[in-house]
């Protein structure tokens, strides 16, 4: 039992950081439910068209309606 490990610090008690969206990305995403642009906000993407904000998880946006919820313009 004298295997050598690679030297890999903290390795598995990396944090999630999570990724600036592609501005490509944003790009080619419009809202489902309306096709209207959306704007990266703090708390996902928020649709000009219809309010519905689409929550990001780890870098990747939910595009459902159902995951989406109602904001103020
Ligand atoms: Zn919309």
């Amino acid at each position: 039992m004298n295997r050598a490990r690679p030297g890999r610090p903290d390795a598995d008690s990396d944090k999630l950081i999570p990724m600036p969206l592609d501005p490509r990305l944003l790009d080619i995403l419009c809202c489902p439910a309306c096709h209207g642009d959306l704007v990266e906000k703090a708390e996902g993407l928020h649709c000009q068209g219809c309010g519905l904000l689409y929550p990001i998880e780890d870098g990747i946006p939910v595009m459902l309606v159902d995951q989406a919820r109602q904001v103020d313009k």
